[in-house]
C-alpha cells in the first residue's frame, strides 16, 4: 500500500512538500485553514539554492518564465551610491522575483486537483507508532502514515506538540507593497536595498512592469503609532532617501500596503516529534534579511522527500532529515539575525563606519558568502 502524507498548511512549504512527495509516489493530502487559494503578501525572491532544490520536479522553467531575474543584490547609500553587491557566482542560476500569488499558482498547478482541501483549520493530532490522526475544527478527520507540519510561524501543530515559546521580536517593523512602475523613473534593473539612519528601503522589479518595495524601521514591538502609518507618513519618514523611494511609497494606496512587525522563531532543536515533521516557518521562521525564508522551506521539502524515499521507516527518514538540516538552518538563522542588526544601525558614526567597511569588503569574501547561501546542500553535499 502507498505511504500517505498528511500536510497541514498550504503555503510555500506545504505545497512544495506536497508536490515532491506526490512525485515520489506517495499519497498526499494538504489541509489549509484559508477558505480558498488566496495568498497575502507582495513580492518574493527565489534564490538559486531554492531553484536547485526544485529542479528535479519540473517547476523551475515556469518560475524563470514568470519571474524577473537579477544576478545579485546591491546595497546602496542614502544618496543611492553602490556600497556593496552580493553577486551570484556565475555557476549558479540567477535569482528571480515574482508576485507571491503567481508563485502560489505555479505551485498549486503542479498538484493533482484533489490534493488541497481548504477551510480545514487544524485542531488536534494523535500519533502512535504506526499512524497519525488529525482532527480539524469542522470535526473532520484525516489519517496517514506521517504528518508534515507546514502551518507557518504561528504553527498550531507546534503549539500542541512542542509547547515552548520560540518567538523573538527583531526590533524593527516592516511595510511592503507592489505598485506599477510605469510612471516611475530611476527604478534599477537589479534588486537593491538602501541602508541609512532612518531605516532600510528595498526595491525589487517584478515582471509586467511592476515593482515590489519594502521598508524597515526600528520600532518597539506593536507600536501603535506605526500601526496607523499611511503611505504618506512613510514617505515623509524616507524623505531624505534617494528617489524613487518617496515616489513609489506615495504611489501606493493604503490598501496595497501590508504592515507587520518582524519576528523569527528560534529554530527547533529537533525538527520532528514522533511521526510529525516540522518544515518551513513552522520549524524555523527566520528574519527576512537574506530573502531566504521561503527558499529554506523549499530546501526542506526537497530533503524531506529524498529522506522519505530512501528510508523504509518514517522514524529513520525523519532522523536523517534532521541530521542534514539542523546546521544549515541554525547557521542561516543566526546570520539573518545579525545582518538585520547591522543593516538597522541608526547612529551616524555607526552607519558611516559600516558603510566604509561595506565598500572595502574584498570580492573574495563576498563570493565566499554568496556561495555559502546559494549552494543547495542536497543529500550528497559534503
Ligand atoms: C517581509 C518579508 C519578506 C520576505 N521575503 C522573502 C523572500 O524574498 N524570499 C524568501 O525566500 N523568503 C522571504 N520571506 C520569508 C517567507 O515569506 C516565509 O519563509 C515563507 O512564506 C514560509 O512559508 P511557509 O509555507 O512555511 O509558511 P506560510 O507562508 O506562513 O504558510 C502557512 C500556511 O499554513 C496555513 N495555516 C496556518 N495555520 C493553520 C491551521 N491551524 N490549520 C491549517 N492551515 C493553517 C496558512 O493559511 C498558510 O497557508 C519574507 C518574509 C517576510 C516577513
Amino acid at each position: 500500500m502507498k505511504q500517505k502524507a498528511i500536510i497541514v498548511g498550504g503555503g510555500i512549504a506545504g505545497l512544495c512538500a506536497g508536490i515532491m512527495l506526490q512525485q515520489k509516489g506517495l499519497e498526499v493530502e494538504i489541509f489549509d485553514k484559508n477558505m480558498e487559494p488566496t495568498v497575502a503578501g507582495a513580492g518574493i525572491i527565489i534564490a538559486p539554492n531554492a531553484l536547485e532544490a526544485l529542479k528535479p520536479y519540473g517547476i523551475v522553467d515556469e518560475i524563470i518564465l514568470q519571474g524577473n531575474p537579477s544576478d545579485g543584490f546591491c546595497i546602496l547609500s542614502q544618496r543611492g551610491k553602490l556600497l556593496s553587491k552580493l553577486q551570484i557566482p556565475a555557476r549558479f542560476d540567477k535569482m528571480y522575483s515574482l508576485h507571491r500569488k503567481d508563485l502560489h499558482q505555479i505551485l498549486l498547478s503542479q498538484l493533482r486537483s484533489d490534493t488541497v482541501h481548504f477551510a480545514k483549520d487544524f485542531q488536534h493530532i494523535e500519533q502512535d507508532n504506526g499512524e497519525v490522526k488529525v482532527t480539524f475544527r469542522d470535526g473532520s478527520v484525516a489519517e496517514g502514515d506521517f504528518l508534515v507540519a507546514a502551518d507557518g510561524i504561528h504553527s498550531s501543530v507546534r503549539k500542541q506538540l512542542f509547547n515552548k515559546n520560540l518567538y523573538r521580536y527583531a526590533g524593527y517593523t516592516c511595510w511592503r507593497g507592489v505598485v506599477s512602475a510605469t510612471s516611475i523613473p530611476n527604478v534599477r534593473a537589479d534588486f537593491s536595498e538602501t541602508w541609512a539612519s532612518n531605516g532600510r528601503f528595498g526595491l525589487v522589479p517584478l515582471p509586467n512592469n511592476q515593482v515590489y518595495w519594502y521598508a524597515l524601521i526600528n520600532a518597539e514591538e506593536r507600536d501603535p503609532k506605526f500601526a496607523k502609518y499611511t503611505p504618506q507618513d512613510l514617505a515623509k519618514h524616507f524623505i531624505d532617501y534617494h528617489e524613487p523611494a518617496v515616489m513609489i511609497i506615495n504611489n501606493t494606496r493604503p490598501e496595497q500596503m501590508i504592515h507587520r512587525d518582524i519576528m523569527d522563531i528560534q529554530p527547533m532543536e529537533q525538527f520532528f516529534i514522533g511521526r510529525t515533521i516540522f518544515i518551513g516557518d513552522a520549524a524555523h521562521a527566520i528574519t527576512p534579511n537574506m530573502g531566504q525564508g521561503a527558499c529554506q522551506a523549499i530546501e526542506d521539502a526537497n530533503i524531506l522527500a529524498e529522506c522519505i524515499k530512501r528510508n523504509k521507516r518514517v522514524e529513520q527518514a525523519f532522523k536523517q532529515y534532521d541530521a542534514h538540516r539542523q546546521k544549515r538552518i541554525q547557521d542561516l538563522s543566526k546570520q539573518c539575525w545579525q545582518l538585520g542588526k547591522v543593516a538597522q544601525y541608526e547612529k551616524g558614526t555607526a552607519v558611516a563606519l559600516r558603510n566604509i567597511l561595506l565598500k572595502s569588503l574584498p570580492a573574495s569574501m563576498m563570493q565566499k558568502q554568496a556561495q555559502s547561501i546559494y549552494e543547495f546542500p542536497n543529500l550528497y553535499y559534503k
